[in-house]
């Protein structure tokens, strides 16, 4: 095992660590360690809501999550001698959960996906699902399940939703500029078009003081992801992906977290892989002028990892750009796409299982989205791939009678407020 340099005790909160990481962008931030290229270590990772969200059967506290506290992202690790128009070289030679029997945060052997509620984040079909719920998963080695979502199992593809360097303060400006005005057009609008910076709540490594406040009131918030990288939630960066950042600032100032047991394309719930915090063996290095020599100016690129479940029969559902009142949509492919998994909670539904535990399941499993069609005017054409093998009853159409599932005690709701 290489050497843990970002050691979280799971006893104490993410503020009260030895080494306090951070939950927003900003080139002020200083390194939490240093490293050097070439260098292999671990890295430990708090969920993304440092241990706010229970293993129990309700959802009161995905409807009061503090969305001003995420996330919890462990670092900025300075990669000595990196310099602005480098790439930097991430490899992920390892990823889990906690390794520990069992506890109270989530990773110690179980995991969680929400519906945020639409006054609290919202998510991608929130007008179908405005209020919140939840599901906890069990981990049984690679394998997760859940008491609130019965007859199905599948295998996890373990991966940090959010990795990225830092922000130059010109990229950082840019992020403000350009996120307030679009925040300018609706800005009452519920959920909320993009998240100002938030000086509530904000922990900035080591900063104190004056600095404290000047970068906890400048700093981006961590939910979208921007030319750093940053909240991707790309599911395919299992073990043995390899990600070329931009390096915008002197170390680059790379930071890791959001850890996922497992994630459906689109993480569609908002909250929407299964959750928790884990650890992440890392080896860094820099190709020097990278950004020009490959005109990687912005956004990573990356070559997934070569771990993930195979799946040789799926079951997939279509979605082109209408709403679902009737109107045409010049090729939209979000609507394609949220008009596709719709399709597919309609379907899954006649076998027994509500609406909301379908809604939780293609947040969580490991379910394939594409953008099939983008080029035949009106209408794009979005597709979702679900593998048959997750479910324990035979879900594919026949003449025969349908199959039902028992819902069991089914996904808890929130009442909203
Ligand atoms: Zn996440």
């Amino acid at each position: 095992m290489p050497k843990n340099l970002f050691p979280l005790d799971s006893s104490k909160s993410f503020p009260e660590q030895e080494i306090v990481g951070h939950n927003r962008w900003h080139p002020d931030i200083p390194a939490a360690v240093t490293v050097n290229p070439g260098d292999s270590f671990r890295i430990d990772c708090r969920e993304w809501f440092d241990g706010y969200i229970k293993n129990d059967d309700s959802a009161e506290d995905i409807l009061t999550a503090p969305v001003s506290k995420v996330h919890a992202l462990s670092g900025p690790f300075h990669v000595k001698g990196a310099k602005p128009g480098d790439l930097l070289i991430v490899d992920i030679l390892d990823i889990g959960a906690i390794p520990q029997e069992e506890g109270p945060l989530a990773g110690q052997g179980w995991g969680y996906t929400g519906i945020f509620a639409k006054n609290n984040g919202g998510s991608f079909l929130v007008d179908q699902f405005p209020d919140a719920y939840k599901a906890v998963w069990d981990f049984n080695g690679q394998t997760a399940t859940s008491r609130h979502i019965p007859g199905v199992s599948f295998t996890g593809i373990i991966h940090p939703g959010l990795m990225g360097t830092a922000p130059s303060h010109e990229l950082l400006a840019k992020w403000n500029q350009r996120e307030g005005d679009l925040i300018a057009t609706d800005p009452n609008r519920l959920p909320p078009l993009a998240l100002p910076p938030e000086p509530q709540d904000a922990i900035l490594g080591s900063l104190t003081g004056a600095d404290y406040e000047r970068v906890a009131a400048e700093g981006a918030r961590t939910a979208p992801p921007r030319e750093n990288g940053g909240n991707q939630d790309i599911k395919n960066l299992s073990k043995g992906t390899r990600v070329f950042y931009p390096v915008f600032v002197d170390g680059a100032n790379f930071s890791v977290g959001d850890l996922h047991f497992s994630q459906g394309d689109g993480e569609i719930t908002f909250c929407g892989g299964i959750e928790m915090g884990g650890y992440i063996d890392v080896h860094v290095d820099v190709i020097p002028g990278g950004m020009d020599k490959y005109n990687v100016k912005e956004n990573a690129i990356f070559m997934p990892g070569n771990v993930e479940p195979r799946y040789s029969e799926w079951l997939s559902f279509s979605g082109t750009s209408v709403t679902l009142d009737g109107q045409q949509r010049y090729l939209d492919s979000q609507l394609a796409y949220q008009r596709a998994c719709l399709h597919a909670i309609d379907y899954l539904s006649t076998f027994g299982w509500t609406p909301e535990q379908v809604y939780l399941l293609l947040g969580a499993a490991p379910i394939e989205g594409r953008l099939s069609g983008v080029v035949d005017i009106p209408n794009s054409c979005a597709t979702v791939y679900i593998p048959t093998a997750i479910f324990d009853i035979d879900v594919r159409p026949s003449a025969g009678e349908v199959p039902r599932i028992d819902p069991g005690i089914g996904a808890p709701r929130a009442a909203n407020r």
